[in-house]
Order: C-alpha cells, then sequence, then structure tokens
C-alpha cells in the first residue's frame, strides 16, 4: 500500500530541511545558513505521532530572481505539489513576509492541493508578528511553528490528518475494494428447512438444485452466477444446498460446516428463517456468525405465503433481533416466499444496496466534519475529571467499514461511547446495518 505524499514548500532558508529532518528523522537533507543551500528534491518516510507518510522536501527557490519563481525550480516544485497529497508551505515568522512567499502563495492557490501554512521559526515570541502577517496569505490560521525545538508538531498533526484519505496505519492491510460492478457475492443461510434449496431454486428459475440422488455427500462448493436486472449475481451452492443429506443425524453438522463456508465466500449473507416457526435461538448464533465475520446481512422471513398473523409476527421477530441483535439493530428484514417467489426481487436489490453500504469509503474530511459534530452534541466522559481526547477520526477499510480513532486516554472510553459513534457511523454517514468496525488508537 502506497503512503500518502506530502510536499514541503517554501523560499530558501525557511527551515524546510529543517523540518524535513525533524519529520523523517534522520539527517539526510543539508541544512545550511546560505539561502539557496537545498536544491533537490529529497523524499524521505515521515513518521509524526503514529501517522506514516512519505514526505517530499522541494527544492528551495532561488532568490535573486525575487519577483518570479525560477522556471526549473518552479516546474520541480510543481511536479512535487501535483504528487502529493498535501504540501506545506513554510515561511520564516521572524523574517516576515517578503515578496517571494507572495508569490507562491498566488501560485499555490491556484493548485488543487490542500495547503497547510506554517509559521516557523517561531519559537519564544519573536515570531509573533509573522505569525499574524501571515493570515493574509490566504491559507487560513497558520500554525505557529518551531522546525528546530519541534514545537507545534501536535498541531501540525491535528492539520494533516483530516487530508490523508489515506492514512497508513500499521497492522491494518489495506484490502482491494472490489467494484460495483463485480458480481454480487452472496450466500443463503438458515437452519434446515427453512427454504434454502427451495429459494435457490426459484431464484435461478429452475428445479434443478435437488434433482436426483448424487453420489456421497460432498463439501465441495459451487458457484452459479446470473444477472439480476443487468448486474450479475454469484451465488454459492454449498453441498447442503445441492443435495441433502442422507443421513437424518448429520444434518446438523453439515449445515455448520456448509454455513461456515458460505458465510467465508459471500459479501452479502441472506439468512433466511421460517415464518412458521418463528425467531430461534440458532438463528441469532447464526446472524451472530455472519456478524463476527464482518458481512453485510439481510434477513428474510420465507414461508410468508402460509403466515399466520402476519403484522404481529413481523413485529415480533423485528422485536427480538433488534433486542437479541444489537450490534446491527436495524438490519434490513423482508418477507419472502420461496415458493411463490413473492418479495424475491426486493431481497435481491436489497441485497445489493446492502453491498454498496458495505463497500462506502467516506472520505476523511467528511468523516471529521461529521466527528466534530459528533464530539459537539454529546462530549466524551472524562473519568477522573480529565476529559478523553479524541482528536480525528479515519477509515481504513471497507468490506467491512473499518475506523480508526485518534486520541489521547482512549483505554478509558467506556463501551457506551463507543456504540454512541459506530451508531452515528451507521445512522448520519449512510452504512445502515452493515457491520461497522471502530477501533481507538492512542499516538505515541
Ligand atoms: P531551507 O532552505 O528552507 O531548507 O531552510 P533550512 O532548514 O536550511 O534552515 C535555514 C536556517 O534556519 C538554518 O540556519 C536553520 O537552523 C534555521 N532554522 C530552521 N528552523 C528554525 C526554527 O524553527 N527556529 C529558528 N530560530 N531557526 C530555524
Ligand atoms: P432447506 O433445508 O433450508 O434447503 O429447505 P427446503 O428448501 O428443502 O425447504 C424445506 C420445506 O419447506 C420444503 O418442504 C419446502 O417445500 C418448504 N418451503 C420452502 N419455502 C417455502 C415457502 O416459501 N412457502 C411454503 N409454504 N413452503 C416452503
Amino acid at each position: 500500500m502506497s503512503l500518502p505524499v506530502v510536499a514541503i514548500i517554501g523560499r530558501p532558508n525557511v527551515g524546510k530541511s529543517t523540518l524535513f529532518n525533524r519529520l523523517v528523522g534522520k539527517k539526510v537533507a543539508l541544512v545550511d545558513d546560505r539561502p539557496g543551500v537545498t536544491r533537490d528534491r529529497r523524499e524521505g518516510d515521515a513518521n509524526l505521532s503514529g501517522m506514516n507518510f512519505r514526505l517530499v522536501d522541494t527544492a528551495g527557490f532561488e532568490e535573486d530572481d525575487a519577483a518570479t519563481l525560477p522556471g526549473r525550480m518552479r516546474a520541480q516544485t510543481q511536479a512535487a505539489v501535483a504528487g502529493a497529497d498535501v504540501a506545506l508551505f513554510v515561511i520564516d515568522s521572524r523574517a516576515g513576509l517578503v515578496p517571494l512567499d507572495q508569490e507562491i502563495a498566488r501560485w499555490l492557490r491556484g493548485t488543487n492541493t490542500p495547503v497547510i501554512l506554517i509559521a516557523n521559526k517561531a519559537e519564544g515570541r519573536a515570531g509573533d508578528s509573522g505569525v499574524y502577517e501571515s493570515f493574509s496569505l490566504g491559507f487560513g490560521e497558520p500554525i505557529p511553528f518551531s522546525a528546530e525545538h519541534g514545537e507545534g508538531l501536535a498541531d501540525l498533526f491535528d492539520e494533516l490528518m483530516p487530508h490523508l484519505d489515506r492514512i497508513a496505519v500499521e497492522a491494518v492491510v489495506e484490502e482491494d475494494d472490489e467494484s460495483p460492478s463485480a458480481p454480487l457475492k452472496m450466500a443463503i443461510v438458515g437452519r434446515p428447512n427453512a427454504g434454502k434449496s427451495t429459494l435457490v431454486n426459484k431464484i435461478l428459475g429452475e428445479e434443478r438444485m435437488i434433482t436426483g440422488p448424487e453420489a456421497g455427500i460432498t463439501r465441495d462448493s459451487i458457484a452459479i452466477e446470473w444477472e439480476f436486472e443487468g448486474r450479475a449475481v454469484r451465488l454459492i451452492d454449498t453441498a447442503g444446498l445441492r443435495r441433502k443429506a442422507k443421513v437424518e443425524d448429520k444434518l446438523e453438522k453439515l449445515s455448520a460446516a456448509d454455513t461456515a463456508h458460505a458465510i467465508d465466500f459471500a459479501e452479502v449473507v441472506v439468512l433466511l428463517l421460517d415464518a412458521t416457526r418463528g425467531l430461534e435461538a440458532q438463528d441469532l448464533r447464526i446472524a451472530d456468525q455472519i456478524f463476527e465475520e464482518g458481512r453485510a446481512m439481510v434477513i428474510a422471513l420465507n414461508k410468508w405465503d402460509v403466515a399466520e398473523g402476519q403484522s404481529a409476527l413481523f413485529n415480533g421477530v423485528r422485536f427480538a433481533l433488534d433486542e437479541g441483535f444489537a450490534q446491527v439493530k436495524g438490519v434490513p428484514l423482508l418477507t419472502v416466499s420461496a415458493a411463490t417467489g413473492k418479495g424475491l426481487d426486493v431481497l435481491l436489490k436489497v441485497a445489493f444496496e446492502t453491498r454498496d453500504a458495505w463497500s462506502k469509503r467516506v472520505p476523511t474530511g467528511e468523516l471529521n466534519r461529521w466527528f466534530e459534530r459528533a464530539l459537539e452534541a454529546n462530549p466524551p466522559p472524562a473519568p477522573g475529571g480529565r476529559r478523553i481526547k479524541l482528536r480525528y477520526i479515519t477509515q481504513i477499510k471497507s468490506r467491512p467499514p473499518s475506523f480508526v480513532i485518534f486520541g489521547t486516554r482512549v483505554d478509558q472510553l467506556p463501551e457506551s461511547y463507543r456504540r454512541y459513534l459506530v451508531n452515528g457511523i451507521r445512522r448520519e454517514l449512510g452504512f445502515g446495518a452493515v457491520p461497522v468496525r471502530l477501533t481507538f488508537r492512542a499516538p505515541k
């Protein structure tokens, strides 16, 4: 996985190399008092409080031609900025703004790269006026900074974070997201006799799944692919669906193995319930298994054609699900009849929608705007009088959507607060009832 790229921009002698060395941690850049000593573009892997990115130190701009950027330097810098996720624009707050700073600012405003303004050499108070002056560059509030003394790093961290969509967090492996046009990988699970085989046969429109005896009971699963409204669906067809176990007492065992296999395969798992029997403990166990595996889930109440007291039944199952299965409160609950085919179109539509939510990515900026509102509406608790500080959130992967929140003293955060945030993510960021993973980290 490639690291996000951050470029350091600024005229000579403002402290770019010093900043580079501070973040990359090695003395690889040449630091000199003479303007223009820094020439080449250097790159290094930077680490700021556990946040990793690729740092590019651009060539210094030549000063002699004060009003215009020398073409060669400018081209090189331009290339660096264009390839960067964020630009750190460094000024010397002691020297104050000079025309070349204005020139660089004008030019940076014309690019699409987000800019963070760093008022360097601001240790002590010697840079105060330069810090205020730099507001006029039009990049918002500058970060008072000292590359030499390591001041302002926490503010830089906070400012940088929302811009980086691709934060490298150790031990998290980025998966390749499959495109929305890839076949929907679906599995149908449920207790024996819930109607799985009947459902699969009905969807496929032919009675070919439980035909005639096959030799032995095979564990092999095959995938059946077809199109629904122009979109491909791939359904796992397990041994248990193809053919019923002959030996009655093997039925449970076989179906447990099939269930695990099917869940493993699928993006969306349809949990089929038998409406004539209602919700049973084993159904909740399977639901829990689907959730633990991070799969998107749709629950369908089958045999609706023969269900009695339909509205009371439906509400009862809805209630029991939400009570017994709080993790995915609100998981889609549909009514179908595998025998008549009623509700199967809706089932497939909802399965596609659920996969979309499961695959969704929220840009870090939008995510953090939501996060700020959520913290404001209900601030984290303050155990022992010291408030737990949550700084920012980032989505580290999708399928299932997984988020990390960075902050301090996060180990003291109560589970109820985590649930508050997870529910907010689901409700307000369009994830619906898909399982959302949320972990916390304290940068060292
Ligand atoms: P560059 O040309 O932008 O890469 O600037 P350098 O990193 O080479 O720094 C130019 C000069 O400014 C050097 O003498 C540094 O020691 C000094 N310098 C860099 N950062 C700071 C700082 O935070 N405070 C002060 N007082 N001096 C700094
Ligand atoms: P599986 O063990 O989950 O694969 O269940 P089957 O597909 O073998 O179905 C079990 C029994 O329920 C069979 O007798 C089916 O005919 C019956 N069945 C399945 N779906 C429906 C339905 O929607 N309505 C009715 N009335 N019966 C159904």
